[in-house]
C-alpha cells in the first residue's frame, strides 16, 4: 500500500513526492506518462550532445528566498540573466521595450525623462484595464502595441490581445531606461547540471517508486493507494464533465548547426513575420562550449500537449466548476499549472507545491498515526 499515489513528475509532483518521503516518511508512487521525469522543464543532451530543452526555453527567476533555497539542495547554480531581442521593421531590438528599443527604432536620442513624455503622449486614456490590449496600449500606445503585442499574441494564442486577460501581456514590462533584461528578479540562474539532473537528485530518495510512461487510469484502480496528488489537467481528471478547459499547445522544432553561434541573444522574437513566435539557441542559457550550436523553434498550436492554460473569464469559470468539484473530492490533492489552471512559473509551482505540502501535514496524519 503506497501512501501517496502522485500523477505527474514535473516541479508539482516531485517537490510534493520529495517532502513527503523526505520529511515523513511516506511511501510514494510517482508515475508520469511520459519517459522521462521533469514534465516540461526535461533537459537532455541532444545528438550533437548539446543541453537543449525538449520543451522550450525554461529559465528559472525568482523573489523567493524560500523557493530558491529548497531547490538549492537538489542542484548548483551558474548566474544567468536573460536576454532577449524582436525582429521589428528588419532590425533586432530589445524586448522589453526600454530606451534602446525606442530610439533604434525611430532614430531618436531620448534621455530616460524624454521617453517618459514619449510614451505618455501615446498612451491612450484607459479607464478600466482589463484586456491585454488595455496593458500595452495604455502604456506606450497602439503603435509599439502593434509592432510588438499584437501579432506575436494573434500567433501564440490564437487570439487577438483584446480577447485576452491582461495578466499575460503584462508579463512583459515597459522600461524607461537602458535595461535589457527579461527579468528582474532578485534570483536569476540555471540548474547547473540541467533540470534533469536536479529532478534526479529531488527523486533520489528510496521511499519514492517511479514508474514512467504510465496512465493516471491504467494504475489508479489496480494499485493499492491512500491519497493522491494530482498535476495533470483537471477536466481531464474529471472526465470533461463541464466540458473542455482550452490549452494552448506548441510543436517544437529542435535543429543543430555546424557553427559555434546562430544569434546573438539566447532569444529572438518574431513578432512581425514568421510563423514561429521565438527561436531560443541553448548555450546561451546553459554556457556550454562547443563547436556546433542547438537551438528551437516554437510553433504554436491549439491542439497537442496542453502546455499554457488560456487566461481569458469564460476560461476561468469554467474552471471554478472544476474547482468546486475537486474541493468536494476527498483524499486528492489538485497542484500545478495544469491542474490549478494557472499560467505559473516554475517558481510559483514550487510556491505551490510547498504550500500545499503545509496543509496536507497540517491535515494528514503521517502513517502509522492515528
Ligand atoms: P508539468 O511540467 O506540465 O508536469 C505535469 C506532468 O504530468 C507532465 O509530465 C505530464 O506528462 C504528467 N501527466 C499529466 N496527466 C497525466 C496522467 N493522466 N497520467 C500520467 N501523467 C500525467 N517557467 C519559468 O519559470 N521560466 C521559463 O522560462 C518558462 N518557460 C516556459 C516555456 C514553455 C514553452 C512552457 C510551456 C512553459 C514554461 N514555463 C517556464 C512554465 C513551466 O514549464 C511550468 O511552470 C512548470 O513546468 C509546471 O510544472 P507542473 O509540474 O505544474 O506541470
Ligand atoms: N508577448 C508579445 N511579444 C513579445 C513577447 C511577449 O506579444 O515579444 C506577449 C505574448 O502574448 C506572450 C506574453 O506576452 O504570450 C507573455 O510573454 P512571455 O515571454 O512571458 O511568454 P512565455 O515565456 O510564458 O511563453
Amino acid at each position: 500500500m503506497y501512501d501517496w499515489l502522485i500523477v505527474g513528475a514535473g516541479f508539482a509532483g516531485s517537490v510534493l513526492a520529495e517532502r513527503l518521503a523526505s520529511e515523513r516518511g511516506d511511501r510514494v508512487l510517482l508515475i508520469d506518462r511520459r519517459a522521462h521525469i521533469g514534465g516540461n522543464a526535461y533537459d537532455r543532451y541532444d545528438d550533437a550532445g548539446l543541453l537543449v530543452h525538449r520543451y522550450g526555453p525554461h529559465i528559472f527567476h525568482t523573489n523567493s528566498d524560500m523557493v530558491f533555497n529548497y531547490l538549492s539542495q537538489f542542484t548548483a547554480w551558474r548566474p544567468y540573466e536573460h536576454r532577449v531581442l524582436a525582429d521589428v521593421d528588419g532590425q533586432l531590438v530589445p524586448i522589453p521595450i526600454n530606451l534602446d528599443t525606442v530610439n533604434r527604432l525611430y532614430g531618436l536620442d531620448l534621455g530616460q525623462d524624454d521617453l517618459e513624455g514619449w510614451f505618455a503622449d501615446r498612451a491612450e486614456k484607459i479607464p478600466e484595464i482589463r484586456t491585454s490590449e488595455d496593458v500595452v496600449v495604455s502604456k506606450v500606445g497602439r503603435e509599439l502595441y502593434e509592432k510588438f503585442f499584437r501579432g506575436y499574441t494573434k500567433k501564440q494564442w490564437g487570439l487577438d490581445p483584446s480577447e485576452l486577460d491582461k495578466t499575460v501581456t503584462a508579463r512583459v514590462p515597459t522600461r524607461t531606461d537602458r535595461d535589457d533584461r527579461y527579468f528582474t528578479d532578485t534570483f536569476q540562474a540555471m540548474p547547473k547540471h540541467g533540470y534533469t539532473r536536479m529532478f534526479e537528485a529531488m527523486l533520489s530518495n528510496p521511499s519514492i517508486h517511479l514508474m514512467l510512461q504510465t496512465e493516471y487510469r491504467a494504475i489508479r484502480d489496480v494499485i493499492p493507494h491512500r491519497r493522491t496528488v494530482f498535476t495533470g489537467p483537471i477536466d481531464e481528471f474529471f472526465d470533461y464533465r463541464f466540458g473542455r478547459l482550452p490549452y494552448r499547445s506548441l510543436r517544437f522544432k529542435h535543429v543543430t548547426v555546424d557553427k559555434e553561434q546562430h544569434q546573438p541573444v539566447a532569444v529572438v522574437n518574431y513578432p512581425q513575420t514568421e510563423d514561429y513566435t521565438r527561436v531560443t539557441e541553448y548555450k546561451y542559457l546553459t554556457g556550454q562550449i562547443h563547436p556546433r550550436t542547438s537551438m528551437s523553434y516554437e510553433y504554436p498550436a491549439a491542439d497537442g500537449d496542453p502546455y499554457y492554460p488560456i487566461p481569458r473569464p469564460e476560461n476561468g469559470a469554467l474552471f471554478k466548476q472544476y474547482e468546486r468539484l475537486a474541493l468536494s473530492t476527498p483524499d486528492i490533492w489538485f497542484v500545478g499549472r495544469l491542474a490549478t489552471y494557472r499560467y505559473y512559473n516554475m517558481d510559483q509551482v514550487v510556491g505551490q507545491a510547498l504550500s500545499t505540502f503545509r496543509r496536507i501535514s497540517e491535515e494528514v496524519p503521517k502513517a502509522g498515526e492515528p
